[in-house]
């Protein structure tokens, strides 16, 4: 069969597996293993603490360091509240594009590496391909965290990993990080007009969004000359403060949600460094000095490392190789690549559809698409054969 034809088959049982965050991918996991089992595939199978989730890692072609990586979710959004024209569950084909939730984002490449995998197999391959599909992308990129932690665990040393999330085909050479907190100031209460008395938890959680906000301002000259990110210097950004009851009040309590989306991960550490030591050395020995038993505490919700463009890339110049596509951009959506980058391994983002169409109803991806990425992997099967 011809490996577009079967790349729509393989999607469309990709497609009927509801992956949605939340719920277990484990179904979609056995479909995948026992296909690439069927190839003489090494599979690795890492399920996460509830053991209704779990990572893939196989490996075609020598058992060797240095191989390339195809990765990808196998989680995709939720549709509930949205409108869909046919069954987000049920692949359906219209005028030459198929519509079905995850089919850009992102098991439209997932399917089209399945259905080159069998020529990977054939082929006398100079060194490994790997396959790689994760849990809980969409929600913090939690599967791609514990799968790293794998690999090095079991000292499987990739040099090249390209991402699969939809982009159009061009090559993605980089995207901002996404570091989200939750900081709950704790205080004490007490009458507001015995200031001195209490620790106003919402006064030092805006002495706190005070100091980001300088941080902030900070950041805007530390960015490096012509990166092409928008806007071109890590963000800082309050999403919420909430806490007290009224004008007489000392509220003894206070939360803040606030994200940071850093351009480089020294730009991360900087920031939270800074704000360690403001909360350290200021904010907790005045709040203390009234009441031992005040406190600062920080929830982190998600920290996604940014993929950084890098001066030499392995995997630009493969997939450049590959496409024929010249030159490379940068996005602002977030992806796994920045945990692989930070392994040390050469990472690009380059996959079928648009990101336009993912997360949202009546999600699509054209069949010109998943040609398009048939022929990047076909000509990748040329390139690693000896
Ligand atoms: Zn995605």
């Amino acid at each position: 069969m011809h490996a577009l034809d079967e790349t729509v088959r393989i999607l469309g049982d990709l497609i009927a597996f509801p992956t949605v965050s939340v719920d277990s991918n484990l179904e979609l996991i056995r479909y995948v293993s026992s296909h690439l089992d069927a190839l003489g595939a090494d599979i690795e199978i890492f399920e996460d603490d509830s053991g209704t989730k779990a990572n893939l890692f196989a490996t075609l072609g020598p058992r060797a360091d240095g191989g390339i990586v195809l990765s990808g979710h196998s989680d995709v959004v939720p549709v509930v509240g949205q409108d869909w024209r046919t069954d987000p569950f049920e692949m359906g084909e219209r005028d030459g594009k198929l519509f079905g939730r995850g089919t850009c984002d992102m098991k439209g490449f997932i399917a089209a590496a399945l259905a080159v995998a069998p020529q990977f197999a054939r082929a006398e391959l100079d060194r490994p391909i790997h396959f790689s599909l994760t849990y809980d992308e969409e929600t913090g990129c939690l599967g791609g965290q514990a799968l790293i932690k794998d690999l090095m665990r079991l000292g499987i040393r990739p040099a090249v990993v390209i991402i699969g999330e939809p982009t159009k085909m061009r090559i993605i050479e980089g995207h901002k990080g996404c570091y989200e907190y939750t900081v709950d100031f704790r205080g004490l209460g007490g009458h507001g007009s015995l200031p001195d008395q209490g620790v106003n938890a919402v006064e030092y959680a805006v002495r706190y969004v005070s100091r980001l906000m300088t941080l902030r301002e900070e950041l805007k000259s530390h960015a490096p000359a012509d990166n092409r990110f928008e806007p071109p210097w890590t963000t800082v950004s309050i999403g919420r403060l909430s806490g007290g009851i009224a004008h007489n009040v000392i509220p003894n309590a206070c939360t803040l949600d606030w994200e940071m989306r850093p351009i480089r991960k020294a730009d991360g550490d900087m920031v939270k460094s800074a704000m360690n030591r403001y909360v350290d050395d200021e904010l907790l020995p005045a709040m203390r000095a009234v009441s031992p038993a005040a406190d600062i505490v920080t929830t982190i919700i998600g920290e996604v490392d940014g993929l950084e463009p890098m001066r030499e890339s392995e995997a630009v110049r493969i997939v450049s190789e590959l496409t024929g596509v010249n030159g490379t951009d940068v996005v602002s959506f977030g992806t796994e690549a920045g945990l692989f980058q930070q392994l040390g391994i050469s990472t690009v983002v380059c996959g079928p559809g648009s990101i336009e169409q993912a997360h949202k109803p009546d999600e699509y991806v054209s069949i010109d698409q998943l040609s398009q990425a048939v022929g990047m992997l076909q000509r990748l099967v040329q390139r690693l054969g000896v």
